[in-house]
């Protein structure tokens, strides 16, 4: 049977998959300490609405593939619904709703004018030759385009998903309203209508969070300050490549293929021209191997997960040795290792504040589409700090006025705006 077959565990059973139920989980107990209304927070524990699609594509050579494919929108209290689209061959309909419920809490806690939503194809991108990966991008963007539009619901890239990606959406999308939608779509090229400092932008909310996070721990960001990095994508090169600007050793990176350690630092470009011809960090002589295991326990100050949900569980949080664990990725710590990373002291930036960036340029894309009038990139990169350190000081703020952990806490700032805003809108009908 082919990946594309819709087994059971693809579409059904969602409620009870463990990263679905760790968020709820998650927001049940920020929820308790804001004393949530509980009518509120029924609402918020299911998903508004849930679209399951097949994409059907013409492979290269001449058969029919079909893929699984969905769009969640969690909530559209605050805005239209905005998340990302992920063509990852593990996409499913739970973790594409734990995700989009993800987006509506990192979208109210960073209080942006946005509801939360999450899509995603199961497929594997690396698999699919360009004409494929097109044509399953169309097809999919017909498939879901009763939900879309600028002030329904906006998708941006995630992982495996890129700025050609987004452009096909949005051509597809305005082909069949007849004229240039931009705002179909955050994460798109600069010349049809992106935003400078977009792509760099969730890799540089994450450093901008670890600034934030160190001047609190009185950590100096310096050439001794060790940084460790899973994944290589977007979020984790931009990473890389921004907090080794700012002066730290990045000691080890890795992909799927594994990782590099360097106790020197590793050579960001150097690696990443490594990557453009090798595709992998596999092979690359500027370092010794570590698997990905390996490298989420070594002795470093900083660890930035940048990959997928689901790394540190209760099998590998104890031997975790960083200060501040900062998640680009969504999702990437379980509850159980939650507890013990915070028993051990360790300093968490929790994903829906740490990989927040994305999703705030985004915000300012959307925002420049609709008005026709672009910034630059100093503007766009101000705009960001601006609004992510207040965001970090609010959840600081709770965390250590309520002694919470920072996850719970930025889900309770999150929370206690949301529901304001729920309970004002009142209920329909
Ligand atoms: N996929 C990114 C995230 O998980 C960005 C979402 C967006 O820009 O809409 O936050």
């Amino acid at each position: 049977m082919s990946e594309s077959h819709v087994s059971d565990s693809v579409i059904v059973g969602w409620e009870n998959h463990p990263f679905y139920s760790g968020v709820l989980g998650a927001m049940e107990r920020a929820g308790r300490a804001i004393q949530i209304d509980r009518n509120v927070f029924n609402r918020l524990s299911k998903p508004k609405r849930v679209l399951y699609v097949s994409v059907p594509v013409r492979m290269d050579d001449g058969t029919i593939q079909v893929f699984d494919g969905f769009r969640v929108q969690h909530n559209t209290t605050l805005g239209p619904a905005k998340g990302g689209i992920r063509y990852h061959i593990d996409v499913n309909l739970a973790e594409t709703s734990a995700l989009a419920m993800l987006m509506t809490l990192k979208n109210s806690l960073v209080g942006l004018p946005l509801g939360g939503a999450k899509g995603g194809v199961r497929c594997d991108p690396n698999k699919l030759s360009r004409k494929e990966k097109q044509a399953l991008t169309r097809r999919y963007t017909t498939e879901i385009s009763m939900l879309l539009g600028p002030e329904k619901d906006i998708p941006a890239p995630d992982i495996g998903t890129d700025a050609q990606t987004m452009a096909w959406l949005m051509d597809t999308y305005s082909q069949q309203v007849g004229h240039a939608v931009p705002g179909v779509v955050t994460g798109k090229p600069i010349e049809i209508g992106g935003s400078l400092g977009r792509v760099d932008a969730t890799g540089r909310g994450v450093v901008y969070t670890v600034i934030e996070a160190s001047k609190r721990l009185r950590l100096d960001l310096n050439d001794k300050t060790r940084v460790a990095i899973q994944g290589f994508g977007n979020v984790g090169y931009h990473s890389a490549k921004i907090l080794s600007d700012v002066g730290c050793s990045i000691v080890a990176v890795s992909d799927v293929s594994g990782g590099i350690y360097n106790t020197k630092g590793v050579a960001i470009e150097e690696l990443r021209a490594y990557i453009a011809q090798n595709k992998t960090v596999k092979g690359f002589p500027g370092g010794d191997f570590v698997s990905n295991d390996e490298l989420l326990e070594l002795d470093v100050d900083i660890l930035i997960p940048a990959a997928l949900s689901g790394q540190i569980t209760e099998k590998n949080a104890d031997k975790i040795k960083c200060k501040i664990l900062a998640e680009g990725a969504n999702g990437p710590t379980s509850p159980e290792a939650d507890a013990i990373l915070f028993d051990k002291g360790v300093f968490t930036v929790p994903d829906i504040l740490a990989n927040s960036g994305g999703v705030i340029v985004s915000y300012f894309e959307w925002v420049q589409g609709l008005q026709k009038f672009f910034w630059s990139e100093k503007d766009v990169n101000n705009k960001l700090w601006e609004i992510i350190s207040n965001a970090f000081n609010r959840v600081y703020d709770f965390h250590s006025g309520n002694k919470m952990d920072m996850r719970h806490s930025a889900i309770a700032v999150s929370l206690e705006r949301l529901s304001k805003a729920m309970l004002y809108r009142g209920f329909f009908p």
